[in-house]
């Protein structure tokens, strides 16, 4: 189970072991959960598995499983949504796309034993792509394996699902990311750090201690959290006017900034609620503290709620600029603000 270097989920991959080491694994496969936690590595890991000339598959180490891990393997291959080259349009897989496969899988394999053919994301198949591929799946060459990779299978079409074997991947405990980033190198207080930030994804973990710039990006972001909360409401709308036209150009680059003020603001409230040891942001614990005290907390709680409403709604396609402006009216406010004040309503301060 070592070769598959893989933090967290061991049912998974226990599962996956097994089906490896029976010598007759499914023909096709869901890997569902959250994004980030390990389905798009497993998917290439069963390839190595399958493809491994090790005793001990995927053993990580001979030609096979490195030249699958730098995907100049032959028989292995990744459907993705492809890049936009200008526009806002967002993409999908297309038909074209899963008719190429359907055309390469008919082909026995050229240098391993199996195809392993990952869809990912499969859920961003068009229903015509699905349709299309459906009658690969129902009479798949013996020869290969196909992983549709999702983090809302739901959406894919109930004829497709049932025709695959699914695997269930969950978001990984903070313990299991922190000694899995201590395994790998990275130092103890970084991976304390990292692991909470987290927030269950060791893929976005490892990433992070990869790419500082994942960090500086996630400064940046907690920053205009806080500066938020300052403004008024003329240039809350500014920012929400911002985010709709970043969001045009990277969905998920501004996912991941409201990934952040939700974990800051869940730090607020827990540091109100005296949970304060409980906080992600180890790092920045005393600007926690300052709006824990700056802020009210029953409009703190109101938008932590708005911001997980608000990810879901862009996730459904709500117009991004309609679901931003309804997440800057509840941004909490500190005491003198516009907003503020005017929330505060027929309560007059009293005159210096
Ligand atoms: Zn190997």
């Amino acid at each position: 189970m070592a070769g598959w270097r893989i933090i967290g989920n061991p049912r998974a991959v226990d599962a996956l072991t097994a089906a490896v080491s029976s010598g007759s694994p499914a023909r096709s496969y869901i890997f569902a959960g959250p994004e980030r936690v390990g389905k798009a590595t497993a998917a290439l890991r069963l390839a190595q598995a399958l493809n491994c000339t090790a005793d001990a598959p995927p053993c990580l180490a001979c030609e096979t499983c490195r030249r699958i891990g730098e995907a100049k393997f032959a028989d292995v291959q990744t459907v993705t949504v492809e890049a936009a080259t200008e526009g806002p349009a967002h993409k999908v897989i297309a038909v074209e796309q899963m008719r190429d496969v359907e055309a390469t899988v008919a082909l026995a394999p050229y240098e391993g034993r199996k195809r392993v053919v990952i869809i990912d994301p499969a859920g961003e198949m068009s229903d015509v792509a699905q349709n299309a591929f459906l009658k690969t799946l129902e009479e798949p060459p013996p020869h290969v394996v196909f992983v549709l990779v999702s983090a809302d299978a739901d959406r894919l079409l109930e004829t497709v699902r049932s025709r695959c074997r699914r695997i269930e991947f969950g978001l990984v405990a903070a313990g299991e990311i922190e000694a899995g980033l201590t395994d790998r190198g990275t130092d103890a207080e970084r991976a304390a750090l990292l692991s909470r930030l987290a927030a269950g994804r060791p893929g976005w973990a490892l990433e992070a201690a990869a790419t500082p710039a994942l960090l500086a990006k996630r400064d940046e972001a907690l920053d205009a959290a806080r500066a938020l909360a300052d403004m008024g409401l003329p240039d809350r709308i500014d920012a929400a006017e911002k985010m709709s036209d970043a969001f045009k150009r990277n969905r998920a680059a501004v996912d991941e900034t409201l990934a952040h003020w939700l974990g800051w603001w869940r730090d607020v409230v827990l540091t109100q609620s005296g949970a304060g040891d409980a906080i992600a942001n180890l790092d920045r614990r005393d600007q926690i503290v300052a709006d824990a005290e700056r802020c009210d907390r029953a409009q703190v709680i109101d938008f932590v709620e708005s911001l997980r409403e608000t990810r879901g709604h862009l996730r459904a396609n709500v117009q991004s600029r309609i679901a931003l402006d309804a997440l800057m009216l509840r941004v909490p406010s500190v005491q003198g603000t516009a907003i503020g004040r005017a929330q505060a309503g027929s309560v007059h301060s009293s005159p210096d």
